[in-house]
């Protein structure tokens, strides 16, 4: 654990000092969390913005794009819940004036104990060797069995409390089981209050609560609400899918841990609209599709998993997250939910309009049902930074630090490095940065000796560098060195740019 502390601090200050992700406003000491991406953030951001896109809408046939306002009409919230439901439930500590949520109090309770049933089985499986039977341990160990029903108490109770709004209760709860306030050991608790998590504003001169707007929380909405302008203008069938990439806004109670909550972020979020019935097979081919989006890019596949959801939401007939081994641990990075005509069937009741599909092979109108996979870019950017993190020895000398970043979500595709800066290498290493920029973005760099140039790039995660050399006027080659290996080859000029792009292009999911 220390050592995943460690790797998120690490990437933190990498991400600061190479101008990936800037505290936001930090002349003023930033606004918290809130981010603001940099030179090279913003690269990174939108290569993954455009692998998700070419995957989710060019490369399908029956999936198109949109980009909805960031406000909406109001009344689209109460459709969708969140005006009455969008809450989290959360908890002050009177001494520490520390705020918390009282679901993830209560959650990280559960966890200390679970992982004392973990280092029980642990301690059984080394000790039995191959001989080791889990499920039976788990189930007539004393002391697992005693947790278990802990456990499973807590969570009753927990959720019982929170179905029939009982707040008093859930106080209770962390009364009863001495949870501390994890800053300052204090026990001195306020009451638990129900907190809504949109940012609300006004509309125009209006005040008061007929001009009351809010900042999205989701994007989804934009595309219900835009479901048969779509439809009607694309002429699309179902099954069809509208997908948009857009900013989000939750006032999350606790922000913490850098890029990964965030209370302004960015959803990358696709609704398949799908014939009602026909609902779980989509939503496993979603599920399926969708982790291999995620494994084409090459990050080791067991730093990802499923957590199929055995609660669902009101309007969810099921649920999965793909979660990512963060430095934090394994955590939610994309959600895929079957979410059934709820939203659909809520707009149709909300606007009085008709929300429905004309299926010309059953010859009847139907409201669809939705399967919606929704990733958080941050998250996603978070996930691709900390798994390309590598501080590594080069040789007995040396060490360099390397973003070992997919090449296709690189920032920096190409370095181009004149050996020395004079003899004419300047004039043609810019002469070949030009013949490349129009393909891929480039950085050129001439100052400082060649293997100190070599590092600043392995930090970014370019995955080439092209050095140009006296002979390369005679010879009209290049020295080509790749960033994983770190192997040079001497290749024709007119060579370097096949050799990138066969490397650099966006993988089929
Ligand atoms: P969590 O349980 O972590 O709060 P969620 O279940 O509320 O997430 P969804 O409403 O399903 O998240 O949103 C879809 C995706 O949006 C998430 O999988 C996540 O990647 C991203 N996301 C949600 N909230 C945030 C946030 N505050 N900051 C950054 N990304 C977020």
């Amino acid at each position: 654990m220390a050592q995943q502390d460690d790797l998120l601090k690490k990437v933190i200050s990498h991400s600061k000092e190479y101008g990936f992700v800037f505290p936001s406003s930090e002349i003023y000491d930033g606004l918290s969390a809130a981010y603001d991406y940099g030179q090279l953030g913003v690269e990174l951001k939108n290569n993954i913005k455009e692998y998700w896109w070419t995957a989710m809408v060019k490369m399908q046939e029956n999936i198109v794009g949109l980009d909805a306002s960031i406000f909406m009409h109001p009344t689209t919230w109460k459709a969708s819940g969140h005006v009455d439901a969008f809450n989290d439930p959360l908890i002050d500590n009177k001494d520490s004036k520390k705020r918390y949520r009282a679901d993830v109090l209560i959650e990280d309770h559960i966890a200390k104990i679970d992982a004392k049933i973990q280092k029980d089985v642990d301690k059984a499986a080394k000790r039995f060797g191959d001989a080791f039977d889990e499920a039976e341990f788990r189930s007539t160990n004393p002391n697992v069995t005693r947790r278990q029903g802990e456990i499973d108490q807590i969570e009753a109770r927990f959720k019982k409390a929170m179905d029939d709004e009982d707040l008093a209760d859930v106080k209770a709860l962390i009364e009863d089981l001495g949870i501390a306030c994890p800053e300052s050991g204090s026990k001195n608790w306020t009451d638990v209050r129900q907190f809504n998590l949109m940012f609300k504003t006004e509309l125009g001169a209006v005040s008061g609560d007929s001009g009351v707007i809010y900042l999205r929380p989701e994007t989804a909405q934009g595309i219900f609400v835009n479901f048969l302008n779509v439809q009607k203008s694309g002429r699309m069938k179902v099954p069809f899918g509208i997908a948009q990439i857009g900013k989000a806004f939750r006032n999350e109670i606790i922000a913490r841990q850098f890029i990964f909550r965030m209370r302004e972020f960015e959803q990358m979020e696709m609704q398949f609209f799908v014939k009602p019935g026909t609902q779980m097979q989509w939503y496993e081919y979603w599920k399926d599709f969708r982790i291999k989006w995620h494994q084409a890019l090459g990050i080791p596949a067991e730093n990802y998993k499923f957590h199929d959801h055995l609660k669902l939401a009101h309007y969810a007939d099921a649920a999965s997250d793909i979660e990512f081994n963060f430095p934090m641990g394994f955590k939610e990075l994309e959600g895929i939910h079957s979410r059934t005509d709820f939203d659909l069937a809520r707009h149709e009741e909300f606007s009085g309009k008709k929300l429905q599909y004309f299926d010309p092979e059953e010859n009847r109108s139907y409201v669809p049902y939705v399967i919606e996979t929704s990733i958080g870019l941050d998250r996603m950017f978070l996930a691709v930074l900390s798994s390309s993190y590598t501080e590594e020895q080069v040789d007995e000398k040396s060490e360099r630090t390397v973003l070992r970043i997919p090449p296709c979500l690189a920032p920096v595709k190409v370095a181009v490095l004149p050996l020395l800066k004079k003899d004419g290498l300047p004039e043609k290493a810019r002469e070949i940065l030009k013949s490349l920029q129009a393909e891929f973005y480039c950085q050129y760099d001439e100052k400082d000796a060649i293997g100190r140039r070599y590092r600043r790039q392995d930090a970014i995660g370019t995955p080439y560098c092209i050095t140009i050399d006296h002979d390369t006027l005679e010879d009209g080659m290049v020295t080509i060195r790749e960033r994983d290996t770190m192997t040079q080859e001497r290749v024709k000029i007119e060579e370097v740019a096949s050799i990138v792009r066969g490397r650099v292009k966006y993988p089929v999911a």
